[in-house]
């Protein structure tokens, strides 16, 4: 029995971790977002022989945390910049710690007919969201790069099966499958097509911001007649930019192709009327990959797989054994993704779409978009920097004069505290790099970090 009287062994330790959730996430926004100490500093008052006596949960907790405090980064401040990083929305992480405690292997439907019940009315929403074809497979996967893979190795099988081979019973024999993508393509499209057997795309070029050259596609494609998977991209994770899917899709199109967008975080700008422009034909490609711990502020981990042909997504990557579950007409959530057993990542998807509403992702989008924009504006006034991409989306090239200052300025951010921004190389220059998708980035939050961006450039004497 615990101290209160409850005989629910979980309460103490629930609780304990409540509490400290809760004053961790009360002081995230304030607290200096670079952590104290580094991995070694934790591992100093962390590492040990394992004991050979355990210890009860709130200890283990307890423990826990004081260990962890000094290494936490601050990732859920509206100040994080860094690499493509989302928040969490109250009712996302609320439902994401139902997940766990109802603990549901959400693989297959029948015995787990709740969380795959709330996973399949997410996947419908994201469709309409998202304008992309009803009926398409939805895949909760563990990220974008996970969400890529099982789209290209998908795309891979369906373009064999076009040509009457067998791709699980004629690998020996089968054509090889040609992969190709834009100048700028994303490190995990090339890890999924190396997976996939098709080894990292040949690049068919891009202009500066890194959009497909469609022409350079179409010479690749007219070069021969062979199977050939295309990875565009909705958003570049430097400059934001989205590839022009009307033409390219159509050059695809033309030569058979099997067409996937890799939007991480890009293809949420299809949710908002003001992005229509830039992803206007992206509704008529084969496969998207997409992240909800990113732009849409779910906590980790949460990607989705999304196919138009859903029979050949679970062709690909669906799992057949005679203990496991199956009703012939309906796939099942392991036919989505590569994996068997997983966590029900799609319901805390579900609650933060119904926490949000229609009008509230659009808002979400446009939010981010907007402090991006504002970021960008109140870089170019200050003297010695320069913003070096369009800011289309939600991400911003910042650089001063040479690459030395650049990256003083980056290292100064980053010790500072106020703001934690990737450095990068982009076009030949060093970058600080700020991709806004904290749901909190508002415009108190932009102010505070271009103060802050000012500050270490005088201080630095990049500016005047
Ligand atoms: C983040 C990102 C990925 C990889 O997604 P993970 O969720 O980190 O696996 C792929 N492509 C782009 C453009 C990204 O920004």
């Amino acid at each position: 029995m615990d101290d209160d009287g409850s005989t629910n062994e979980y309460r103490a330790a629930l609780e304990a971790a409540q509490r400290h959730a809760l004053s961790w996430l009360d002081t995230v926004a304030e607290r200096p977002v670079r952590p104290d100490a580094d991995v070694d500093g934790v591992l100093a008052s962390l590492r040990r022989d394992l004991p050979d006596d355990g210890m009860d949960p709130v200890s283990v907790v307890e423990e826990l945390v004081e260990a962890s405090a000094p290494g936490l980064m601050a990732m859920g401040s509206p100040r994080f910049y860094g690499f493509v990083i989302g928040g969490a929305y109250p009712a996302a992480l609320a439902a994401d710690w139902l997940v766990s405690a109802w603990d549901q292997n959400t693989g297959s439907r029948q015995p787990t007919p709740a969380t795959a019940a709330v996973e399949e009315v997410a996947a419908d929403w994201l469709l309409d969201l998202l304008g992309l074809p009803s009926g398409s497979g939805v895949g909760f996967a563990t990220g974008a790069t996970s969400a890529n893979l099982s789209c290209l190795v998908t795309g891979r099988d369906a373009l064999l099966r076009a040509r009457g081979f067998d791709p699980v019973s004629d690998v020996q024999t089968a054509p090889r499958v040609r992969f190709l993508a834009g100048g700028a393509v994303h490190t995990s499209v090339v890890l999924g097509g190396r997976i996939a057997g098709m080894g990292a795309p040949r690049t068919v070029g891009a202009d500066a911001q890194g959009r497909i050259d469609v022409d350079g596609l179409r010479r690749a494609l007219a070069e021969d007649d062979v199977p050939t998977v295309v990875a565009l991209q909705a958003g570049d994770v430097h400059s934001g930019a989205f590839d022009d899917f009307t033409a390219a899709i159509a050059v695809a199109r033309d030569a058979g192709a099997w067409v996937h967008v890799d939007g991480a975080f890009g293809l949420w700008a299809a949710a908002s009327p003001r992005f229509a422009r830039l992803t206007a034909g992206l509704a008529d490609a084969d496969s998207w990959a997409t992240d909800a711990h990113k732009t849409l502020n779910v906590p980790y981990d949460c990607g989705v797989a999304i196919v138009r042909d859903e029979a050949a997504m679970t062709a690909s990557l669906g799992a057949h054994a005679a203990y496991l579950p199956a009703v012939a007409s309906v796939s099942d959530p392991y036919d989505r993704v590569p994996e068997l057993s997983r966590r029900a990542r799609g319901v805390p998807v579900w609650a933060a779409l119904r926490s949000l509403g229609r009008r509230g992702v659009v808002e979400l989008v446009d939010g981010l978009a907007d402090a991006a924009t504002g970021l960008a504006e109140g870089f170019r006034a200050i003297d010695g920097l320069e913003v070096l991409n369009d800011v289309v989306f939600t991400q911003v090239c910042l650089a001063a004069r040479d690459d030395a200052a650049t990256a003083a300025l980056g290292e100064w951010l980053r010790a500072e505290g106020t703001v934690w921004a990737s450095s990068s190389t982009w076009q030949d220059r060093t970058i600080v790099r700020f991709a806004v998708s904290n749901r909190g980035t508002d415009a108190e939050a932009v102010r505070r970090t271009v103060d802050a961006v000012a500050r270490g450039a005088a201080e630095l004497e990049i500016s005047g």
